[in-house]
């Protein structure tokens, strides 16, 4: 790799190689991250990024289509057949811009949307006051009730109180499955369109380890590069009834030419997640989450969401060991093991020093772990955190973590 660059650009070469190297020496936990194939990569890199073709296949503005055309069109039937949905667009740049354009399409501005608080789980683009969605639409937020789970009692109080327009399931830090039979039932109730945020579980759902969302939720969106281990970018699925609105927001209402050579990667993605491999990959994902979980309870770390994980994240409270948030996350990052500093249910403390972590297994499952290396994890996240200013300990830790992670070898070929 990089044979090109490392002529022409040598600086940039350096730096590219000093992030494939510090992938390839992390234990990486952030959730939301994962490694993809070289075969994704490859496609990813391709002569597609040369191609301009604003509209959809068939229906394109300009010429020299024949083979961008087929290209999307293959990504679009993987995704129909994987998830089951009536119709699919993969043209959003990422997570972010298909929440906008699925709002665009089926909202009016000053309309309610009732979604997940933030600290209880949900994602920024589901109306926190930062974002200029929020400035658009009303949203209004439900939470997690005193055992961690989603309170639908509240959330249908909320419903019949507020009148949403829309309802949306969907989170970013919640480590529970969705039962989506009960948001449809109080969305039928009070006569709101359901939309279902699966960024985070796609993969999840695309192997058949969680509750699928797309037959019965008027619009399902999601990121392409979490669990579901494809290039960075969006995808949004839909009931045929909403496929004109749903294309016309993504173009031309917020994006020009569609970034072909990440539907090309998004295609190989998806034909890897229709592999038995895939299937493995996605159970053992799951294993490994509830092994790391449990070992992190053992440790004196209290998890959030009812103490358990059904998908591949887990919040934790790290209070009890009498450290912050923030302070977990900075020396595990000087003993080169990645995660976030996360807010918990209610937080007391501040979003820039959480009293909580999140950390997950996607990524680390790629690289082959299985249950005995989340426990060595555990044990080194759990002796850092126990004593955050021992310089030896850290020096050991950091130690065990490149062995570790060697033994699992990352792009071995480049
Ligand atoms: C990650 C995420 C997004 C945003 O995706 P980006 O690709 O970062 O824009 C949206 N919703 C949820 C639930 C997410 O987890």
């Amino acid at each position: 790799m990089l044979e090109h660059l490392r002529q022409t650009d040598p600086d940039l070469a350096r730096l590219i190689e000093g992030e494939l190297n510090r992938q390839r020496h992390n234990v990486e936990l952030i959730p939301s991250e994962n490694f993809v194939s070289a075969a994704v990569l490859e496609a990813l890199g391709s002569v597609c990024t040369n191609k301009y073709s604003e509209g959809y296949p068939g229906k394109r503005y300009y010429g020299g289509q024949e083979w961008i055309d087929q290209i999307e069109q293959l990504a679009i039937d993987r995704a129909k057949q994987i998830f089951g949905a009536e119709h699919v667009n993969v043209q959003p740049l990422s997570g972010a811009p298909a929440n906008l354009a699925v709002y665009t399409a089926l909202l009016q501005p000053g309309d309610t949307i009732l979604g997940m608080d933030l600290s209880h789980g949900g994602h920024l683009t589901h109306g926190h006051p930062v974002t200029f969605m929020a400035k658009i639409y009303n949203f209004i937020r439900y939470k997690t009730g005193a055992d961690g789970l989603i309170d639908f009692e509240n959330l249908r109080q909320m419903a019949l109180e507020h009148k949403p327009k829309l309802i949306l399931a969907g989170f970013s830090a919640y480590s529970r499955d969705l039962d989506y039979a009960k948001f449809k039932v109080i969305a039928d109730e009070v006569g709101a369109l359901t939309m279902a945020d699966i960024a985070h579980i796609a993969g999840l759902i695309a192997a058949g380890e969680l509750n699928n969302p797309v037959p019965i939720f008027d619009v399902v969106s999601t990121t392409t590069h979490k669990t579901l281990r494809g290039p960075r970018g969006g995808m949004i699925m839909c009931q045929a009834k909403h496929a004109k609105a749903i294309n016309k927001a993504v173009f031309p209402g917020l994006q020009g030419g569609p970034h072909e050579h990440q539907i090309a990667a998004l295609a190989v993605a998806l034909g890897e997640a229709m592999t038995p491999a895939f299937k493995d990959y996605a159970k053992q994902i799951r294993i490994n989450a509830k092994v790391l979980c449990a070992a992190l309870k053992a440790g004196g770390l209290k998890i959030m969401h009812g103490g358990m994980t059904d998908n591949h994240l887990i919040l934790a409270d790290v209070t009890p060991l009498g450290i912050t948030g923030k302070i977990a996350q900075t020396v595990l990052d000087e003993v080169s093991i990645t995660l976030n500093m996360n807010t918990i249910p209610d937080d007391l403390r501040g979003p820039l020093d959480p009293s909580g972590i999140r950390l997950g297994t996607p990524a680390m499952t790629t690289r082959g772990m299985k249950e005995s290396e989340m426990e060595q994890i555990a044990g080194l996240i759990l002796k850092t955190l126990q004593q955050p200013n021992n310089a030896t300990v850290k020096a050991e830790v950091k130690q065990a973590v490149h062995d570790l992670t060697d033994r699992f070898p990352l792009y071995p070929n480049f």
